[in-house]
């Protein structure tokens, strides 16, 4: 087993750090690889079968968190906030969409950073650019950016803890039902789409009572499946959390229960596609407007040769100007080869632009005609549009312009806090949801 999955040693592996001393990597793989699983194999296998059934046209992903997650960002506050956006999210979905919505973080994992450049300029100072709390220190000094393994095992660490309390929020009765108006407890409900969520929230309590006076209070009620998910970009790590499940004598990499290869990384002869072939996870991959239906068909060959459903998702990014020209020969020659797939969209990546001010940052008026494209394509070639793909934070941040609470290129400076990509707050999210689940629904 061990060279079943370490064939991808072998082949060409990009975005990975220079890590200053071998000796020091191999040391914290050896703890890493006897350490416990963060999720268990069965989960992986209970996302499959939610994913089989986003295949088969039955229900809908919401797949978001940071761009980069930070350690210091896993503190209850923070994840708390980012649980209640995207359970605000998913409630908005199901009720507005009437749709089964499959939830997945970019959480409790998302440590690690593609880079387009290997290095970063900063008033003629030269440095190795940030790769993710993971790799090397966010700060812009030359100690900081020497990547060091021993972050692998804090990023380990953060993942354990940031697990224990979603698992805690979404078991423990934080998640239940009854607790619609209570996600909405802070600024957003002062926001147009607050109100607007306020609103549903009634009609939610009011169907609420009538099920309970009917005598009906079924489990799904009282608590959420929520699953985590992040860019397997740094191979050492999730190889050295790959275990054989004992059900099964089948690899899955337990470090989260979705993992996606990255658009950067994702040539079918590297080591990423190598190590995904070996791995029983659901998988996503993410691809951009060059990508050709050719390189969709060998992804599908080489990483779901027995066509099972649920078990690969194609994450789209192509940028709102480029989707309904790019999309479509994508999605129909994957279907007419017969691929089980669930396509979902990321509107994000494609639509990054720098501000005036310096700020990267995307328009939410972009990001949502991304999704409507995405849409209009699936529907015109009568496929699923099978969920989105988000960058998000449940504070009040200003990353993104537009929206409803409207954030002007001026205004980027104010709490601009990410460490990576520019994402959506709050209100923006919630705006978003109500745009995809009236898309949805149409
Ligand atoms: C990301 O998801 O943060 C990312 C880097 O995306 P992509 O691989 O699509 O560029
Ligand atoms: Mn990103």
């Amino acid at each position: 087993m061990s060279n079943y999955l370490d064939s991808w040693r072998e082949l060409p592996a990009a975005q990975q750090p220079e890590w200053p001393d071998r000796g020091e990597l191999d040391k914290v793989v050896a703890e890493l690889s006897v350490l416990p699983p963060l999720v268990f194999a069965g989960e992986c296998d209970n996302l499959k079968a939610e994913l089989a059934a986003v295949t088969r046209g039955e229900a809908f992903v919401l797949q978001g968190g940071d761009c980069a997650e930070t350690f210091a960002g896993a503190t209850a506050d923070g994840v708390r906030n980012k649980l209640k956006t995207l359970l605000q999210m998913a409630i908005v979905l199901t009720y507005a969409g009437r749709v089964p919505v499959v939830k997945i973080g970019r959480i409790a994992g998302q440590f690690a950073k593609p880079r387009s450049k290997g290095t970063e300029v900063r008033n003629g100072v030269e440095l190795p650019a940030y790769r993710g709390d993971m790799v090397n220190g966010f700060d812009f000094t030359p100690e900081s950016r020497i990547p060091n393994p021993e972050r692998l095992l804090r990023a380990y660490h953060s993942s354990a803890v940031t697990l224990n309390l979603v698992r805690a929020f979404t078991k423990g009765g934080y998640a239940d039902l009854r607790q619609v108006h209570a996600w909405n407890q802070d600024f957003v409900s002062e926001s147009p789409a607050g109100k607007r969520y306020e609103r549903l929230a009634r009609e939610i309590d009011q169907a609420l009572a009538f099920m309970h006076a009917c005598g009906a209070d079924p489990a799904e009620f009282h608590g959420v499946e929520f699953y985590s998910s992040h860019e397997a970009l740094i191979l050492d790590y999730d190889r050295a959390l790959t275990r054989v499940d004992s059900r099964t004598g089948e690899p899955y990499d337990v470090s989260a229960h979705m993992v996606w290869i990255g658009e950067r990384t994702r040539q079918l002869d590297s080591a990423h596609v190598e190590f995904f072939s070996r791995i029983r996870n659901p998988i996503g991959v993410k691809l951009g407007p060059t990508t050709t239906a050719e390189d969709a068909l060998a992804l599908v060959d080489k990483l779901n040769p027995d066509n099972e459903p649920g078990r690969l998702t194609f994450i789209t990014r192509m940028g709102a100007s480029k989707i309904r020209e790019h999309l479509p020969a994508l999605v129909e020659k994957v279907t007419a080869n017969g691929a089980q797939i669930a396509w979902i969209c990321d509107p994000m990546h494609g639509n990054t632009f720098e501000a005036p001010s310096g700020h990267k940052t995307r328009r939410l008026d972009d990001v949502l005609d991304e999704v409507a494209g995405f849409f209009e394509v699936h529907r015109e070639l009568g496929t699923h549009p099978g969920g989105i793909h988000i960058e998000f934070t449940g504070d009040d941040v200003t990353e993104c312009v537009g929206g409803a609470y409207e954030i002007a290129e001026d205004d980027l400076a104010l709490r601009y806090e990410t460490a990576c990509d520019p994402r959506l707050n709050r209100s923006q999210s919630l705006d978003m949801a109500f745009r995809v689940a009236e898309l949805y629904r149409s």
